[in-house]
């Protein structure tokens, strides 16, 4: 499932000639650069192929504006096998599903593009840069959704199959990496793609009641923590500052103003 900006294309080389003739009126170029005159379009036609010059040029500015990747990019057998092994050491749970979720945890990838991002949660195992990991499993980091800087929405893992994303809460939470290098690097597509996609995730599982910033998660007096389990009690959780108190204020004035929902901390 993919979700996000609707991106306007030209399909053919006669569509790329109608907004040409938009755009420059009486002359302009052709699909192959040969210079045309006359160009007779009816009113209807030439708001329509505006429209889809507007679109096109905004498109060419957007930061690569849709990834081919395969369907859940994080899914195979080996790294089911991997967190089904994750889920014993720590929860106690024999298997990879994630049944009922009950939080939606945002968070930062701490790289710039897609692809680096994408790149470092695709491997099954953890690589060893992160030692101070390691020690709980060896199942990779990952999460279910990705969202790019231009706002388009990845699925890279069933939102019924547990991602490692967060200490002590993978068993009951779905994860939503942001591609970002820091709190400053996030967008405003970010957040209205977070803002429609958690308001998806609440639609399809109604038993979800909380939202928190990875930075949240540790926080003891959250309501969120009655949902902390760790069985491995040397597994400690790690400081986090992803994503920050802004990207967070901004996506629950969005839910709660738009869509009069009110997720609990
Ligand atoms: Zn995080």
């Amino acid at each position: 499932m993919e979700m996000g900006l609707t991106r306007l294309s030209l399909k053919t080389p006669g569509d790329y000639e109608k907004v040409q003739c938009s755009v420059l009126g009486q002359s302009g170029l052709n699909f192959k650069g040969v210079l045309f005159r006359r160009c007779i379009m009816s009113k209807v036609w030439l708001t329509a192929a505006l429209v889809f010059a507007i679109a096109a040029a905004g498109c060419s500015v957007l930061p690569g504006a849709r990834h081919e990747i395969p369907p859940y990019p994080l899914l195979s057998e080996n790294r089911l096998a991997l967190t089904k092994e994750y889920a014993r050491i720590h929860y106690g749970i024999d298997g990879y599903k994630l049944k009922d979720p009950r939080l939606v945890i945002i968070h930062y990838t701490a790289f710039h593009t897609f692809q680096e991002s994408l790149d470092f949660m695709r491997p099954d195992e953890l690589s060893d840069i992160r030692g101070d990991i390691r020690s709980g499993g060896r199942v990779n980091v990952g999460a279910h959704y990705l969202v790019d800087r231009n706002g388009v929405i990845y699925n890279l893992l069933p939102d019924d199959i547990m991602a490692r994303h967060a200490i002590g809460f993978n068993y009951t939470a779905i994860g939503v990496e942001n591609v970002g290098r820091d709190r400053n690097d996030l967008t405003e597509a970010q957040v209205e793609a977070n803002i429609k996609l958690i308001r998806r995730i609440k639609n399809k599982y109604p038993d979800i009641e909380f939202l928190i910033g990875h930075h949240e998660y540790a926080v003891k007096e959250l309501p969120h923590y009655i949902l902390f389990r760790e069985l491995d009690g040397r597994y400690r959780v790690t400081d986090k500052i992803d994503p920050g108190d802004a990207f967070m204020a901004k996506i629950r004035a969005g839910l709660r103003e738009r869509y009069g929902l009110h997720l609990k901390h």
